[in-house]
């Protein structure tokens, strides 16, 4: 089979800077029973820093690399390095560890390269254009793809089944038109795409095809424009059931969950209740949740101004940009959710982002926000919207309230 043509957008930069992050965050490592054999025979032992009987866990339908009781891999050695990468090199790594974070998703005919922003150097735009990896990510591909893949339907734009990939990626153009005016705000740029995109579904144009359809979708990105002119926008605040369900939210995003709270469900979704029920209220402090983000009054957060300045509005856009133009909105990459729905949730990173970066500056006693603090939330909050399927319940009842682009206006 002739390997799929590659798609790399090229807005975005990335290298790894060996933070460790990603091997001491509970990511859950996926292997294959060929890499389970494969690193069965690489002869680990407690002299070596891995107990055999523990290195590799099967769970009920697949095998993962095991954590310690402090989240890290099995495999992180005191010097924060892999072992296996030390000592057999990368390719013996399993495929998740060499493809994180880089995501590779087929879309019509291509392989389309994106990224997972929970990697802090991917969130901040660190290092060489990915343009440049097109070597490594061609290898990658041709593990990801296997030999007689074949390509899947595209998901529907709204609830139309049967669209094709034609259809599909026109929507992707206009979305990532309509995200990419560098001289407008990002809450802008978003309220207008959730504007003519409500029109889209109402209206039920999802179902026209063709030339009539690239004329209309040209027409709604350009009068959504002229309507949202600039901020702030004519919107009505967001309603209370909307404010109350976007603190849950916020809630949700900044959990970390671990491998023993999945083994202990009962508890932990006890201990998520009393959190959510704290934001539901707002009052007092936020809960203790992860270390970065300190137990603060909710007060002190709504203090810190939620203003960005250019640069930290531009890392935003492209994070947009990046999640629309590698198709990680949506379909396949997120729950399979329809086009439309699933941009209504991304585009509701944008204030539950600027939520926990407030929350990140008044932990570090800052009343404006500065890069690491949007680089942090980025992180924080991306690791969620790419595994957890929680919030589409209640996305769905703050897209009927219109209060998805009033948060995004703020
Ligand atoms: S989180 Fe990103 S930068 Fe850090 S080690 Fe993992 S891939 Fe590298």
């Amino acid at each position: 089979m002739k390997p799929l043509p590659l798609h790399i957008p090229v807005i975005q930069n990335w290298s790894c800077h060996s933070c460790t992050d990603c091997c001491r965050n509970q990511l859950l490592i996926r292997i294959t029973p060929a890499e389970k054999e494969r690193i069965e025979n690489q002869n680990w032992s407690p002299t070596n820093g891995v107990d055999p009987d523990s290195m590799i866990v099967a769970e009920q339908d697949y095998f993962r690399l095991n954590h310690r009781a402090d989240g890290t891999c099995v495999f992180l050695n005191e010097q924060g390095r892999c072992r296996i990468h030390e000592k057999f090199g990368e390719d013996a790594k399993p495929l998740a560890c060499r493809l994180y974070p880089l995501t590779l998703t087929p879309v019509g005919g291509t392989l389309v390269v994106g990224l997972r922003f929970s990697c802090p150097s991917a969130a901040a735009n660190r290092g060489t254009p990915l343009t440049s990896r097109e070597t490594d990510l061609k290898k990658l591909a041709a593990e990801v793809v296997p030999p007689g893949f074949k390509q899947e339907p595209p998901p529907p734009i709204a609830d139309a089944p049967d669209g094709d990939w034609a259809h599909f990626r026109r929507f992707i153009k206009w979305l990532d038109a309509s995200m990419s005016p560098a001289s407008d705000h990002t809450a802008l740029k978003l309220i207008r795409t959730l504007h003519w995109l409500d029109a889209i579904e109402r209206d039920k144009l999802d179902r026209v095809d063709g030339n009539t359809a690239e004329e209309i979708l040209e027409g709604m990105v350009r009068s959504a424009a002229r309507r949202f002119p600039s901020l702030p926008v004519p919107l009505e605040p967001p309603s209370r059931t909307g404010r109350i369900l976007f603190r849950m939210m916020v809630g949700e995003h900044a959990r970390a969950i671990t491998v023993h709270d999945m083994n202990r469900p009962g508890r932990y979704r006890w201990r998520m209740l009393r959190v959510l029920w704290r934001f539901a209220r707002a009052a007092g402090s936020t809960p203790e949740m992860r270390p970065e983000l300190k137990p603060v009054p909710f007060s002190a957060v709504e203090q810190v101004s939620s203003r960005l300045s250019p640069s930290l509005d531009a890392a935003l856009t492209r994070y947009f940009r990046m999640k629309i133009q590698s198709v990680g909105f949506c379909g396949r990459a997120f729950h399979n959710a329809p086009l439309i729905e699933g941009f209504r949730s991304l585009a509701l990173l944008y204030p539950i982002i600027l939520w926990l970066a407030r929350w990140h500056a008044a932990s570090h006693e800052r009343q404006a926000l500065v890069e690491e603090d949007l680089v942090r939330a980025i992180t924080i909050a991306d690791y969620h919207h790419g595994f957890s399927r929680w919030s589409r319940r209640r996305v769905r009842l703050l897209a009927q309230r219109n209060d998805i682009a009033r948060l995004c206006a703020g």
